[in-house]
């Protein structure tokens, strides 16, 4: 009989096994905790489910719900439970698609206009919990295809029809039964759908068939399920938190951005938020500066001549605005690439020049629908911190280590020290030649192995013209955040006729480096918003100080200690209302501005300030203006 190699928590199994035995039954064979802590297990081709049988495969990891893998299973498992919940009471609906998604799964469904509201919720989750404690609950069925476009037909479900019909002839269809329920679907499921102890229905949404506003809007149901219902309440707490620190509810309290019907998805900066944006801004551009980088601005609209040139008019139309000038067709930049281009053909390079690294802060418009919008993280304008570097292949390695060490300064500048790093390889369908590509891949490997930092490698998932680096951090309520890409280039600077003068006194065609590091301004500074709930550090604060005169009698002294901070270069503020000291003292804090200083009788008679430190729970009377100007500018200065 074979030999297979489980490996469980680090450690290996050996056991021999026939190639029809079920893999829950090899598990049990050696004493491992099949169903209840195991829920699938994963091998070269792919997740595989404990009910398949081990047919061939000879190493075997196996997944619990510790393992991204492992929840992806379990939460894609739900989502048929789910479904069959929402068929229960709604018999005439129609399925259409239900994946997991980061954070549980939804399931989309034509309710014809008389679908579930928040109230039905709870009997959805008893019904689900039901459903879940029954044995054996996914039983794996292949069917012919004439059978299973039959069923949906009878159910007059197009979209299950719309499916099958997408899938080669060659693959096998697949259904899932549970007592009268069936679901189309080619798995991996969990065994014991019993080890699903607790379920949220979250929310409704509307969406399209397809994403595609032309199609019939369908009902998103979200929900999440846990292995225990501790786990279950400690996420709607997190939940919670997460509600608290709403970005848009934020930027309202702090006073920093809005938004109107006059411009949907197009946000509104007011004075502090263009404070918070000017800080965030300048200190990245003296860091880039430090770095060898150079700042340009390319225009935001351009001839629909050079987007057709760049690829973007065939493959990215639908996300771009339109307009004419002088009768001639041109669009709204989405993307600062090929402008950035148009400067490097301002002059003839030489191998001497490079890497050229062109920083700019580019505003791009993309069309987004109105339907996913929210606040800063999804608008349809928004400035990225974009920059391309122009290199020759041998300068690869080193340049992305250099923007690796980069990268990891601006983000532990906002305390995002947990990290995690995707590289994408080489796609079936490539541009450039197989060795560019491998010395590009392994240029990419080297440098992360000599930063030191663990990656993992999404095989195959690269862009057709270059692999690319994807960087998340964990925010404080350990959300994964994408904010930073480095993406190898090796199309566009062909497409635009980019080249330098080697050595060899030969035309040769530059490596195009795409990277953002915070992605975005606006979203960056929702994300940072949530991150520290509103408490930006000190050299971000939109108001570094807010003077708070006791009345109006120390008005005139307030002023003068105002212009003094005014001068010295902090961000300050004078309250000059008429409101009592306490009201004052409550609009600050709502504001969350980090330092007050009141100031009295005592204070303009002795040429000082009481700082109060909102942070530190600390107060201090009778400090001299000019040493409390002193200890704000260097409790302020910048992180390096
Ligand atoms: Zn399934
Ligand atoms: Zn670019």
């Amino acid at each position: 009989m074979p030999r297979i190699t489980l490996i469980w928590q680090g450690q290996p199994y050996e056991v021999e096994a026939s190639p029809e035995t079920p893999l829950y039954e090899v598990l049990k064979s050696v004493g491992l905790p099949a169903a209840t802590t195991i829920l699938a297990a994963k091998t070269p081709a792919g997740i595989h489910e404990l009910a398949a049988p081990v047919n061939g495969h000879t190493q075997l990891r196996l997944l619990s719900w510790d393992d991204p893998e492992g929840k992806y299973v379990f939460w894609h498992s739900s989502a048929h439970i789910l479904a069959e919940a929402l068929e229960y009471f709604w018999p005439h609906c129609k399925l259409t698609i239900g994946p997991p998604i980061e954070q549980g799964f939804y399931y989309d469904v034509d309710f014809g206009g008389n679908g579930p509201s928040p109230e039905d919720f709870e009997k959805i989750e008893k019904k689900f919990l039901e459903l879940a404690a029954q044995p054996e609950y996914f039983r794996r069925k292949v069917v012919p295809r004439e059978e299973a476009l039959a069923y949906y037909e009878k159910r007059q479900n197009p979209y299950k029809q719309e499916i099958i019909g997408e899938l080669p002839p060659e693959e096998p269809i697949t259904f899932y039964e549970s007592g009268g329920f069936v679901d189309l679907c080619r798995g991996p499921h969990l065994w014991d759908s019993g080890v699903i102890k607790a379920v949220k229905v979250l929310s409704l949404a509307g969406a399209y068939w397809r994403g595609d506003s032309r199609n019939p809007q369908l009902t998103r149901v979200y929900a999440i399920s846990f292995p225990s219902q501790e786990e279950l309440s400690a996420y709607l707490h997190q939940l919670e938190e997460a509600a608290r620190r709403d970005h848009r509810l934020l930027g309202k309290q702090l006073d920093l951005f809005s938004f109107h019907e006059e411009g949907p998805g197009f946000p509104f900066w007011h004075p502090k938020g263009m404070r918070l944006r000017h800080a965030l801004q300048e200190w990245l551009r003296q860091k880039l500066y430090r770095y060898g980088y150079e700042e340009i601005q390319t225009p935001i609209i351009l001839t629909q001549k050079l987007w057709e040139q760049s690829g973007h008019y065939e493959n990215y139309r639908q996300n771009m605005y339109f307009t004419q000038i002088d009768e001639a067709p041109y669009a709204v930049k989405p993307m600062n690439c090929p402008g950035s281009t148009i400067v490097y053909r301002t002059h003839p390079r030489s191998y001497r020049d490079l890497p050229l690294r062109l920083f700019e802060y580019g505003l791009v418009h993309r069309h987004e629908l109105s339907g996913v919008l929210t606040g800063l993280f999804r608008v349809r304008a928004f400035t990225q911190d974009d920059a391309h570097i122009y290199c020759t292949p041998e300068q690869i390695q080193p340049e992305i280590q250099t923007l690796l060490r980069l990268v990891d300064e601006v983000y532990s500048a906002f305390g995002f020290t947990e990290r995690e790093i995707y590289l994408s390889t080489r796609p079936e369908n490539y541009i450039g030649s197989l060795e560019l590509w491998n010395e590009a891949e392994t240029a990419l490997e080297k440098a992360l192995q000599a930063a030191g930092l663990p990656y993992q490698i999404n095989p195959g998932d690269g862009a057709f013209y270059g692999p690319k680096i994807d960087i998340l951090v964990r925010d404080s309520l350990r959300r994964r955040w994408q904010l930073g890409t480095i993406q190898l280039d090796f199309s566009m600077p062909r497409r635009f006729g980019l080249t330098y003068i080697g050595p060899d006194n030969q035309h040769h065609t530059p490596v195009m480096i795409h990277r953002a590091i915070l992605g975005s301004f606006e979203r960056f500074i929702g994300i940072l918003l949530e991150h520290t709930a509103g408490e930006l550090p000190l050299w971000l604060a939109p108001t570094q100080v807010k003077i708070l005169p006791i009345s109006d009698k120390f008005l005139p002294y307030a002023e003068s200690v105002y212009e003094k901070a005014y001068q010295a270069g902090l961000r300050v503020e004078l309250d000059r209302s008429n409101e009592k000291l306490n009201k004052k003292i409550l609009l600050a804090e709502q504001a969350k501005i980090p330092l007050l200083w009141i100031v009295g009788a005592k204070e303009a008679e002795n040429q000082t300030v009481s700082i109060r430190d909102r942070r530190e729970r600390t107060q201090r009377s009778d400090i001299p203006v000019s040493q409390a100007i002193q200890e704000a500018l260097s409790a302020a200065a910048p992180p390096n």
